[in-house]
């Protein structure tokens, strides 16, 4: 075991694979030494190295690439437009001349985009050309991709085509964030950093990603032919990693990695394993097999930990077949419905039936529940599904809350008269009153940090071009990660939509749909967790998940955290774009292993 007793490093650079002479080398070389080894991580960008030099000694990897971030999003705007034009075109000019950086020849090459047919070639010399006239700069994508081995041309140049549609801002930030990941690939081969755990995961969720309801796209609805598979695979993967694994009778895929002592308690982590319908990769399935990854180096070497680690994979958390979500946390945590056998779903099928055919048997879901005084907690590690982290350059995040909800439907009532010869101070426009409460959604939720509020539904029914409307429906959607926060903007803004409503004469009715609180993150474990964080060169950043997730209903059982990892393409998720680095995978497993190691 590489633990050290009573130090600070419960993850060596050892584990992280990481030539501890390399790091060292760097930290103790002059600035000039130390700007020409980083040669070529940064294209035609020395002052990047030579400023970020005076940032040592780094403690990691993940330190040095920190704080070369750190140098470029300092330097203001014209040093990173220099940085950027300093980058060739994909399959451009440059490359046809011979006039690329060996970095930039072999990644490219690496791609084939020095074999492309004269089609493609075409296309990328017009996407170039219309790229540069809009942006002012040239396209950057990190060609090795999310996993270093490589993007095809197809992928490239859909890519390509998709970021020629973004506003500049959101571009510029984006194309400094692929000089980023491009500096990161080239700093992994000269410190012989292999993110080979990550690599593994995203390799798995790939072979999930495969196991679909659906001819195209990713879509894992509960106790289909494909979930029953997607269950199947986790399961033996689990056995491979040294656990005893077994299905559950809601279906959940449960592995258990024992201690070293019988009688020990149980500290559980892991997500789910369905999706929505043409959903994400990495969506829930990320949480699960991180940690069985994790387990099969542990068992490799033979570690165990001091309490029994279970790993679970959720049968269903996003509702998507039954209309009804968290199915397998909830039987964890002993709070399922058992009305819910009596669900139909779209077909007819009762979810009783569902599980039967499956083989499983419902009468057995309660016995799933856990006891919770044999429990430590529950960690939960999820791609943020959103943009924070991405747009902060932080791999992972230490969840704070998970953010409890509101949700109303308003029903405005107006008159419908004529569009021409209604005169604007004798109307009563039910969709004009429905305009002033989306802003002011829109204001009072601005107000304050955690809070969300969202309009998702508008509709004027029976709406004409030529008629003032008399009707108008739209939700309310209203989020915080503090439910005094959250319910003080309810209040104010139910008071304003009836005030709006008087002063145009407008009915209004209300429904409430749904009231959730929020759940907090156990503050003992989220310091654990921040505290895995740092030792990985890493700042502790909190946030609140303004997305429900299964540690909602795992923290009816006890303490529970939430790590969130990057999630790339703008923090796009529940859409096949969801995207996140080897990398990030890769830290993750190093945070979370060292979390492991932190809890007895
Ligand atoms: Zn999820």
């Amino acid at each position: 075991m590489r633990r050290r007793r009573g130090a600070a490093y419960h993850v060596t650079l050892d584990d992280l694979g990481v030539s501890m002479t390399t790091i060292q080398r760097l930290n103790e070389s002059s600035v000039d030494d130390f700007v020409a080894s980083l040669h070529g991580i940064y294209e035609h960008s020395p002052w990047i190295a030579a400023q970020a030099a005076s940032a040592r000694p780094f403690a990691s990897p993940a330190a040095l690439k920190l704080a070369l971030q750190a140098t470029v999003s300092g330097a203001g705007a014209d040093a990173q437009l220099a940085l950027l034009r300093a980058h060739p075109e994909l399959a451009g000019k440059a490359a046809i001349a011979g006039e690329l950086t060996a970095e930039s020849r072999g990644e490219q090459a690496g791609s084939g985009l020095d074999r492309c047919s004269p089609d493609d070639y075409a296309r990328l010399h017009d996407l170039n050309r219309q790229y540069n006239a809009r942006f002012g700069f040239p396209f950057i994508l990190a060609v090795k991709g999310p996993t270093g081995q490589g993007l095809t041309r197809q992928a490239i140049i859909e890519t390509f085509a998709r970021r020629l549609d973004n506003a500049r801002g959101d571009e510029l930030r984006e194309a400094l964030r692929q000089v980023h990941r491009i500096a990161e690939i080239r700093l992994n081969a000269l410190l012989g950093v292999t993110p080979s755990l990550g690599a593994t995961v995203i390799d798995w969720c790939e072979t999930l990603g495969a196991i679909s309801d659906s001819d195209t796209g990713l879509t894992c609805a509960y106790m289909t032919a494909a979930h029953q598979r997607t269950a199947a695979q986790i399961a033996d993967w689990m056995r491979g990693a040294g656990m005893t694994a077994h299905i559950d009778a809601v279906g959940n895929v449960v592995g258990r990695y024992a201690a070293a002592q019988a009688g020990a308690k149980t500290l559980m982590t892991g997500s789910h394993y369905d999706t929505v319908r043409n959903g994400g990769k990495y969506d829930g399935r990320l949480g699960i097999l991180l940690p069985v990854a994790l387990v099969a180096g542990l068992h490799a070497r033979g570690e165990r930990l001091p309490y029994d680690l279970e790993v679970i994979g959720f049968a269903e958390e996003e509702g998507v077949r039954y209309q009804s979500t968290f199915l397998g946390s909830s039987a964890v945590a002993g709070s399922f419905d058992l009305a819910l056998l009596g669900a139909l779903d779209a077909d007819g099928v009762l979810l009783r039936d569902a599980l039967a055919h499956a083989g499983h048997d419902p009468a057995a879901i309660p016995a799933i529940a856990r006891d919770p005084s044999t429990l430590l907690g529950f960690v939960e590690v999820h791609i943020e599904q959103g943009p924070v982290l991405l747009e902060r350059g932080l791999p992972l995040g230490v969840v704070s809350a998970i953010a409890g909800s509101s949700r109303y439907l308003v029903e405005l009532t107006g008159v419908a008269s004529h569009a021409g010869t209604t005169p604007m101070d004798m109307r009563r426009d039910a969709a004009a009153a429905a305009a002033e409460i989306v802003l002011l959604v829109e204001r009072r939720c601005a107000m304050q940090p955690s809070l969300v509020g969202t309009v998702g539904r508008l509709e004027v029914p029976g709406g004409s071009v030529n008629v003032v409307p008399g009707a108008c429906r739209l939700s309310l959607d209203i989020r915080a990660a503090d439910d005094l926060t959250r319910l003080a903007a309810v209040d104010d803004i139910l008071a304003e939509v009836s005030a709006i409503c008087v002063r145009r004469g407008i009915g209004e009715k209300l429904y409430k749909l749904l009231e959730i609180d929020a759940v907090a993150c156990a503050p003992g474990l989220m310091e654990r967790l921040g505290g895995a964080l740092e030792r990985a060169g890493l700042p502790r950043f909190d946030l609140p998940s303004g997305a429900g997730h299964d540690a909602m209903r795992m923290a009816q059982l006890g303490d529970v955290a939430m790590l969130f990892v990057r999630c790339g393409n703008g923090g796009i998720s529940h859409n096949p774009l969801e995207t996140m680095t080897a990398d990030d995978a890769d830290i993750a497993g190093q945070v979370l292993l060292d979390f492991f190691r932190t809890v007895c």
